[in-house]
């Protein structure tokens, strides 16, 4: 029986009521409700892990205002779209992103900002300045991203390498008092402009360089004004501590200082770990279970994205910069030090026939790996790593993991989708139409429930997100709606840059940015802040 739905919220008039028949007896007045977008009739995924319901959903302005029967409920709209057989879900929020160039003032391409390899899988916000690479002018860094038009909504962490290399440089000394205290005045000048915490990439030089008590000393920053530690770890591997050793640091970060945990791109990175999911599980559920916030984000592919350098050179290799890289590769002691670590790096990342370049200024050299590259100039693969090395450098996809940790991950109800979103390789245009194609419906590794609300609700509430995540009346209308067939990824390893298909609408703020399969090229997306912790900002 149609019922009277609350109502007095803008949009409300009773011009034309609606005559329903209760019963036989007296008639009841449904108001007219106008909306300014109704999807109708869609498979609603609204975020949560509760079942899929065949429901409509209205949008006023830049909210969702109902979500259920819209006829019922009588709603109607100058945009109404009949979603039949269409899936409805929270727009996908990307925790793990590299687009920071692309929104800056002086990005060359207009269209960049726009981050269609994103919207075209239904992603409508993206976190940058993720592996510690974010400025702490993060004021700047949103409204320069808002001024130059975004597709996606951004949100932005301070980065514990920014901060680093602008007081110590690419020095591998300690900070003293003052450098400490220069620091973490950075630091919190980007969580008091509105950064969700501080992200570091210790792996990378010069973070590597830096003791745990000194990210401890910076995560303290992040922890007073209520933001979260992202870390792309010290080792996902064995290079150094090892992966486990790596979790644990994590882990003891946030013993010291309280704050919630984000485990980056979570992997086991190389032969000498494959398994170890398992481990790291046990370690965060018992991290968890003693009160630590323990989440994590993960891309799905067992390849993942780097460069010759950060694959293979040893860290000392790297300190000073380039040139002094280089200059130690001639040298008669180092060069065959240096040598040496990169013959054992390359075969902890399975050989040279499993790193594959793929981003270069050398067009010839993109689609072979080290192994082909070899070959074709009659030297050894580290010799032929050295030349690309010697001539500027490359991207690599570094195939890596195991599909057996890769799924164990993926199944955990703490673990998040994620692009890690850079070029050379599929993962930037294709993460989210891979997890749904390959790993839903061919695999069925998870559920679409699942995909969604580790695409969607789980990334919100785990980084904190206001009114986003969910399709509930009152959230912002961030709707990604797809088709269940054909959403599907085009972008291969290599050909990288191929938008993924099957996404049929995107509205990001409550304008559309997506519209019948096609990009719009509007740019609703908008800079979005955290807020500090009362008091402790000025
Ligand atoms: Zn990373």
């Amino acid at each position: 029986m149609p019922r009277l739905r609350k109502f007095g919220s803008l949009g409300v008039k009773y011009a034309f009521p609606a005559i329903l028949l209760a019963g036989c007896t007296s008639p009841v007045e449904v108001p007219l409700q106008e909306a300014d977008i109704l999807l109708l009739n869609g498979t609603v995924y609204d975020g949560t892990l509760g079942d899929a319901r065949i429901a409509d959903v209205a949008i006023v302005d830049d909210r969702i205002v109902f979500v259920g029967d819209a006829k019922e409920a009588n709603y109607s709209a100058p945009v109404s779209l009949d979603v039949t057989g269409k899936y409805v879900a929270p727009g996908f929020i990307d925790p793990h992103t590299h687009y920071d160039r692309d929104i800056t003032p002086w990005a060359n391409d207009p269209d960049k900002s726009l981050i269609l390899p994103a919207i075209m899988q239904g992603v409508t916000t993206v976190f940058v300045g993720v592996d510690g690479s974010g400025h702490p002018a993060i004021g700047e860094t949103l409204s320069n991203a808002e001024k130059k038009g975004v597709g996606p909504n951004v949100a932005a962490y301070v980065g514990f390498g920014a901060v680093r290399s602008m007081v110590l440089g690419y020095s591998d000394r300690a900070p003293d008092a003052d450098e400490l205290g220069t620091m973490k005045g950075l630091v919190s000048q980007g969580m008091c402009e509105g950064a969700f915490g501080l992200s570091t990439g210790l792996f990378y030089s010069p973070q590597s360089y830096s003791t745990t008590e000194e990210v401890i000393a910076l995560t303290k920053e992040a922890a007073a004004r209520g933001g979260l530690y992202d870390s792309h770890i010290r080792d996902e591997s064995s290079y150094t501590v090892g992966l486990l050793g790596a979790i644990q640091e994590v882990i003891d970060i946030g013993d010291a200082t309280g704050i919630p945990l984000h485990i980056a791109h979570l992997k086991a990175l190389g032969v000498d770990v494959h398994g170890q999911s398992t481990d790291v599980i046990d370690l965060v559920e018992v991290a968890q279970s003693e009160g630590l916030t323990v989440t994590a984000d993960q891309y799905p592919w067992v390849a993942s994205g780097t460069s010759v350098s950060a694959s293979l050179l040893p860290r000392w290799a790297q300190v000073g910069g380039e040139e002094a890289m280089i200059a130690r590769l001639r040298d008669a002691e180092d060069g065959p030090k240096i040598r040496a670590a990169m013959t054992e790096n390359m075969r902890r990342r399975g050989g040279p026939d499993s790193l594959l370049l793929s981003n270069s200024t050398k067009d010839e050299w993109i689609g072979k790996t080290l192994q082909d590259l070899s070959e074709d100039w009659n030297v050894d693969p580290v010799e032929a790593a050295i030349r690309v090395l010697e001539q500027g450098g490359a991207g690599l996809a570094s195939f890596n993991q195991s599909e057996e940790d890769v799924k164990r991950f993926m199944q955990q109800p703490w673990v998040m989708t994620s692009s890690d979103a850079s070029g050379g390789h599929p993962r930037k245009y294709a993460s989210y139409a891979t997890k749904y194609a390959k790993y839903v419906k061919k695999e069925k590794t998870i559920t679409t429930t699942e995909f969604v609300h580790s695409s969607s609700g789980l990334v919100a509430d785990s980084l904190g997100l206001v009114d986003r995540g969910y399709l509930k009346d009152g959230y912002y209308a961030d709707i990604v709606v797809f088709d269940p067939e054909n959403y599907a990824p085009r972008a291969t390893f290599l050909e990288p840059e191929i938008l993924s298909v099957g996404v049929v609408d995107v509205l990001v703020n409550g304008e559309f940015a997506v519209r019948d399969g096609e990009p719009v090229n509007s740019a609703p997306g908008r800079g979005l802040k955290h807020m500090p912790t009362e008091g402790t900002c000025e």
